[in-house]
């Protein structure tokens, strides 16, 4: 049963987490960790010979548009992670579609190839900012994978679908939504395989929690960050709960990703679904 796997590529220092003591004016003057780290992610795909989608920001596809073309020529998937990692509640409609569009352009001008698929800085596409969907349906997206059907403070939808579905259409013209991963438990959507959530729960757990699905017929979309392989990054003192989230068994995400990758079959959203080329 394939599975489908994505990498959001940014740096340590765009985080929303981290922007009570990170201000986005001083990005520039942080030392960049994004290429080393995710150049880590390719090799470690290379070795299990695996595919992902990576959502790219469009200011590190910008300054390092060599790594782009190393990720688009190893034969993995380029999508946007919009422009400038300002969450989608924080933008009028308008400005959102400007980011997009200089995203889109950012990236389509180094691979020369057409982005399909959108993920929203911090899945920040929500209840209130469902009019997103709209704008993507309209600069011609294939599929979104910003809706996470949980609930929590910066960002979710908990009566959201759990698994891929068309979330828009309109003649031939469809907009597919790609959830990150969640199991039932307790009554409530339990996010499991991505981010803080892949480094907070031991690997067996995730692993029974994938099997599981699958054996169901029920494909998963794990996610994960370039700084998440980063244990040695620049260290920041936000408040505890993000200081957790952000900095909790950095030192794992490695193994645990290739035991990840050794025990199931995984592939970019576009490889999954095929009806999107
Ligand atoms: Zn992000």
């Amino acid at each position: 049963m394939k599975n489908m796997l994505s990498i959001d590529v940014e740096d340590y220092y765009h985080v929303s987490g981290l922007s009570s003591v990170i201000r986005r004016a001083d990005w520039e003057n942080y030392p960049k960790r994004v290429v080393e780290n995710t150049h880590k992610i390719l090799r470690l795909l290379d070795v299990h010979n695996t595919k992902a989608t990576f959502f790219i920001l469009g200011i590190v596809a910008e300054s390092f548009p060599e790594l782009v073309k190393a990720i688009h020529k190893a034969g993995h998937e380029i999508a946007s992670h919009g422009y400038g990692h300002q969450p989608v509640y924080e933008l009028t409609e308008t400005q959102f579609r400007q980011d997009l569009q200089h995203s889109v352009y950012t990236l389509e001008r180094i691979t020369s190839e057409p982005i399909k698929g959108y993920r929203a800085p911090s899945f920040s596409i929500i209840e209130t900012t469902s009019w997103a969907i709209d704008v993507l349906f309209d600069l011609g997206f294939r599929y979104d994978s910003s809706i996470y059907p949980i609930q929590y403070d910066r960002y979710g939808w908990p009566n959201a679908q759990r698994f891929p579905h068309v979330i828009k259409s309109h003649g031939d013209d469809v907009l597919w939504e790609f959830p990150p991963c969640t199991i039932r438990a307790l009554g409530r959507n339990i996010p499991i395989a991505g981010g803080g959530y892949f480094r907070f729960f031991p690997y067996r757990f995730t692993k029974a929690c994938i099997q599981k699905l699958n054996a169901k017929g029920l494909p998963t979309m794990v996610y994960l960050h370039p700084w998440e392989f980063d244990p040695d990054q620049p260290k920041f003192q936000p408040e505890f709960k993000n200081r957790i989230r952000h900095y909790l068994n950095l030192d794992k995400t490695e193994s645990r990703f290739s035991e990840l990758l050794k025990d199931f079959t995984f592939t970019t959203i576009s490889d999954f679904a095929t009806q999107l080329n």
